[in-house]
Formats: structure tokens, sequence, C-alpha cells
């Protein structure tokens, strides 16, 4: 890894970003015989993908992406590739709900409450205007049974990370299947998403500058010339994998976002809290699914070697910034026996290279990402927050990148022979 400052650094292709987006596009670009650079503005690679070893759990911790889906193809496949092993979070003993009418125990809709979910999608995708509106405008308009919409209020405050206020109403229409079975999220990577991070990295052979902010990206002649925090690169090819909430501290050429240019400005309203817990005092694992409280989901993961227990929640940050007591307080309602021994988590909103958590889709996103180029005379761009087949998912940002990068083999390749490969 390279932090030395470089005069001005001619190579192929430069992507900026070394999150699992840019891994993955300098990857695939491995086969194409090309000088691949990487600048990061951080001193890490990985981004929202943050396996950390926390000391107080004696463990590594995931403080970003997490869990891997079951159709997570792209990702699976890599996990093959590399020889990485997935794990399932404990099956629990206890399962509750926190709804309006309090905690009770329910690990499942039932077949009734599938139905009930079933025909409140139904009524939604029917609903006029939904696709133009908010989410909470579109529950409020739908009429739904109490607990259904408990249900899906519970689903979208760990799903959105953001108020409902604030989101596309179009992130209510989830799978059924998705929308009944808050366990699907269950998978996880042996030594967390750092393993595929640091495995993507080694087999791309790019080479990496850390602490290389990049705040102009400019046309020239014959590509590219991109200033960042070491110094400049000239290239065939850009790859800007960054996030959205990061995208307006870089000055280029908005051609290639077409639609997604004014979210560019504004942002995206994701701000979830992701809260790690050591816990003492708990017999059986437990997890909660929450239309109220302090968390959307709380589930204890594993039993640590001194009898502690390990537990993460999720809500959407700006439901307030609770203390370890008001944690504690909640958690109490769940396992009374419960008491904290450590906390810990990471804040992505005053992280100045994430600026927010995963993209909560603000109202008309979904149309603009829609008709989105995706890239423009060699300028890309990729990104779990651009994705519009896996938004804000680790899939979603190494289906991007790969995206990216074969767009660019094509690029290259018609530029080097005038054949379309
Ligand atoms: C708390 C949390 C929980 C999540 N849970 C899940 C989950 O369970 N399952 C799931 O599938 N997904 C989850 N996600 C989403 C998933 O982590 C992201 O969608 C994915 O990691 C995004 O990857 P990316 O490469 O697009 O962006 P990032 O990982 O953000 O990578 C972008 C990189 O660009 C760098 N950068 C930013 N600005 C600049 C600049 N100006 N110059 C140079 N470099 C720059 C950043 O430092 C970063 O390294 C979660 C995310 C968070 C935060």
């Amino acid at each position: 890894m390279n932090t030395q400052q470089i005069p001005v650094r001619d190579t192929d292709v430069l992507i900026v970003g070394a999150g699992l987006a840019g891994l993955a596009a300098a990857h695939r670009l491995r086969s194409g015989g090309l000088r691949v650079d990487i600048a990061e503005a951080s001193d890490r690679i990985g981004g929202r993908a943050f396996g950390w070893f926390w000391p107080e759990a004696g463990r590594m911790i995931e403080l970003g992406g997490t869990w891997i889906l079951p159709g997570f193809r792209e990702v699976r496949a890599l996990v093959e590739e590399f020889g990485l092993e997935l794990f399932d979070s404990p099956d629990t003993a206890a399962s509750l709900v926190h709804f309006r009418d309090g905690v009770a125990p329910m690990a499942t809709p039932g077949e009734d409450g599938v139905r009930g979910l079933e025909m409140a999608l139904q009524t939604l995708r029917e609903l006029p205007g939904t696709t133009a509106g908010t989410a909470a405008d579109a529950l409020g308009r739908a009429g739904l049974d109490p607990w259904v919409h408990d249900w899906m209020t519970a689903t979208q405050r760990y799903l959105a990370g953001a108020p409902l206020t604030d989101i596309d109403a179009r992130h209510l229409l989830l799978d059924l299947d998705e929308l009944a079975d808050p366990e699907h999220y269950k998978a996880q990577l042996h030594g967390t998403t750092a393993a595929l991070a640091a495995a993507l990295f080694g087999a791309s052979g790019a080479a990496l500058h850390l602490d290389a902010a990049v705040t102009t990206v400019e046309r020239t002649a014959t590509g590219f010339i991109t200033t960042s925090g070491v110094g400049a690169f000239t290239s065939i090819a850009v790859i800007l994998a960054v996030p959205l909430n990061t995208m307006a501290t870089i000055d280029f050429d908005h051609t290639v976002l077409g639609g997604v240019s004014p979210f560019v400005r504004d942002g995206h309203p994701g701000a979830s809290r992701k809260d790690w817990f050591v816990l003492d005092g708990v017999v059986e694992h437990c997890r909660v699914f929450a239309s109220e409280g302090l968390f959307g989901y709380f589930r204890t993961e594993r039993r640590l070697k001194d009898g502690g227990m390990l537990a993460v929640g999720l809500a959407p940050a700006a439901e307030g910034k609770p203390t370890v007591d008001d944690f504690e307080e909640q958690i109490r309602e769940y396992i009374p026996s419960a008491t904290v021994r450590a906390h810990t988590s990471h804040d992505w909103e005053a992280d100045a290279w994430a600026r927010g958590t995963w993209i909560a889709p603000p109202a008309g996103f979904y149309d603009a990402l829609a008709g989105m180029p995706a890239d423009s005379a060699g300028l890309h761009v990729a990104g779990g927050d651009l994705s519009a087949d896996f938004p804000g998912t680790l899939e979603g940002a190494v289906a991007t990148g790969r995206r990216a990068a074969e767009s660019v083999l094509h690029t290259i390749h018609y530029q080097k022979t005038g054949v379309r490969s």
C-alpha cells in the first residue's frame, strides 16, 4: 500500500474509492492486463464494509454491512472463489416483537399474518400516487390493520435506516418472503467483510493509494486527469465508486449520473444506528423485531468464552442519541436479567468518507436511478447506493463495480482494436 506523495502518475484505469464496489472493479479488471490504481480517501480499504476487532468482545465485529442474503449471487460467487466461509447467526430461543401493544413473544407472522402482509402489499401497490410520495404518506393512506402497520414499520426501521417521512414509498414494496421473515438476515462472513475486501484487493494486483481523497476529475484529450490528496493521476478511464453522500465533494462531469445528479447535492437520509453490546446475565439467544422503542431489530449473536453475550441492535439514528443507560433499560424490557458490560458503534454520519449509512432512497430516487446511463465516455460510476437491483447492499456494491469494470474493458478493447468485444 502506498501513501506517499506522487507527482503525476500515469495509469490505465483509476478507481476512486476502495469500498467493495471499487475493489470488485479492480478485481474484475485484473484479466484485462491493464494498469489499475485505486485512490482511497481514508487510511483503510473496505469503506462501509468495516470488520473491526473489538477488544471488549475479543473478536471481530461488523461496524457496517454484515448480512449476505440468499439472492446475493455475485458476493456468494466471490466467497466461493476465495475459499471464504459463511456462518449463520444463532437460532433464537426467544423471538419477541415490540409493537404498539408492548413486548410479546412471536417468531413469525403465521399464516393469517402472511395473508395480511400480502394484502397490504397489494393495497400499497394499487394506492394512487404511491410511486411519487413518501413511505410514511403511503402507510398512512393505506388504512392497514394496526398489526400489519406495525410489522411493516418494524421492517422499515431496520431496512431503510431513515425516518419513513424521508424515503420513497416504493421502499415498502418488498418481496413477501422478505417482508414476512425477519430471520433471513442470518448469513455472515467468517472473519467479517474485511476478509472479502482483503481477498479482492490481494487478487486485483492494483496499486492502492491511501489518504488520497479525490477532489476533481477532469477530461483531457486522451482521457482524464484526477487530483487527489497524494497527487494527480492521468488515466484512460475513471471509475467513481464513492458513496452518494460524498460525491458532492468531487468536481466531475455529472452527465454520467443523468437524473441522479440532483440527489448528489441533497444526499440521501440513510443514517442508521448500529450498536454492539457485550451483555451479562443473558441465558438464551433472543431476537426482537420492533416498531417501538430504541431498536428496529435487536439480536444476540454469540456466547463469549467468559460467559458474556455479544448482541447487536439497528435503528434509524434520527430517533435520538441514546446513552448506554437508555440502551440497558430498553434491553431489559426484552431480557430482564441483562446488563450492558460494554458498548460500541461507528458514527457513519460523522464519517467524512461515508456521510451516512446505506442508501435510503428519497422520493423519486428510484425513477432517476432507472434512467441513469452509468458510463459516459470513459467515466463510470459504481457503488451500492447506485445499484438498481440491490440498492444499499454489499451485493449492489460488488455487482455495480464488476459491471463498471466490464464496461471499461469493452471500451479500452474497442479503442485499441476498433473491434467491439
Ligand atoms: C451500518 C451498516 C449496516 C449495513 N448492513 C448491511 C447488510 O447487512 N447487508 C448488506 O448487504 N449491506 C449492508 N450495508 C450496506 C453496505 O455496507 C454498502 O452498500 C456497501 O458496503 C457499499 O459499498 P461501496 O463500495 O458502494 O461504498 P463504500 O463502502 O462506502 O466505499 C466507498 C469508498 O470511497 C471512499 N471515498 C469516499 N469519498 C472519497 C473521495 N472523495 N476520494 C476517494 N475515496 C473516497 C470511502 O472512504 C470508501 O472507502 C450496511 C451499511 C452500513 C453502514
